[in-house]
């Protein structure tokens, strides 16, 4: 029983928080608690998981929205993302207005992640690396055992994460998916922020934005 997980899409975005957790210790995080917390709190009772910590690749709203009022509310730590998205945190009230969400809670992250960090659970650890360009301070977790990586909104099967917003920066978006993300294989199964999963072999060859033919 390796990493195990689960996608549960939230918010009128329909943005992919991802349950993982643990399948011998039951040890399990969420990863962009965007919001609708009682539906993420059910799934990991349901399953008598051990919720130990909060995940954010990002701090747009629809990822990080229900992070400071679910690490109240369970007294878990909130992990990342990288220092970069201070400004994106400070800036949760104004982007709650703007995209009609319900007011997020302000919080400050327990630890910032940087580029080549481990986080665990019970026996499993995933690495952290650092891609920005969609925001600067925007981290991915990658669990190599399995296979798998939780991308946020770096890539989406068939497109790139947006870079018109404040901070965001086009070129160095497709620095990150062709030098951090593509070596961690062709067969790596990815989840992105929001839509269907791919792999990275099958956005090389089909992606009209970062494939190898683009
Ligand atoms: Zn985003
Ligand atoms: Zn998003």
């Amino acid at each position: 029983m390796p990493l195990q997980r689960l996608t549960l899409a939230v918010t009128p975005f329909q943005q992919n928080c991802s349950l993982v957790w643990c399948g011998r210790t039951h040890a399990a995080a969420l990863i962009d608690p965007g919001g609708e917390l009682p539906r993420l709190r059910a799934a990991v009772a349901e399953r008598g998981l051990d919720l130990q910590a909060i995940w954010l690749t990002h701090a747009h709203i629809d990822h990080a929205g229900g992070a400071g009022q679910l690490a109240r509310e369970t007294g878990r730590p909130i992990v990342g993302p990288h220092r970069g998205d201070q400004f994106w945190i400070d800036a949760l009230a104004q982007q709650a207005q703007m995209f009609r969400f319900a007011p997020a809670e302000p919080f400050v992250p327990t630890r910032w992640l940087e580029d080549g960090d481990t986080v665990t659970l019970g026996d499993e650890s995933l690495t952290v690396r650092h891609c920005p360009g969609h925001t600067p301070g925007h981290v991915v977790f990658h669990h190599a055992g399995s296979g798998v990586a939780f991308v946020g909104d770096v890539l989406f099967a068939g497109s790139i994460g947006r870079t018109d917003f404040p901070g965001g920066n086009h070129a160095q978006l497709l620095d990150s998916i062709r030098m951090r993300l593509w070596p961690m294989g062709d067969d790596t199964v990815f989840v992105p922020g929001h839509g269907p999963e791919s792999t990275f072999g099958a956005e090389r060859r089909t992606n009209p934005f970062v494939g190898d033919g683009a």
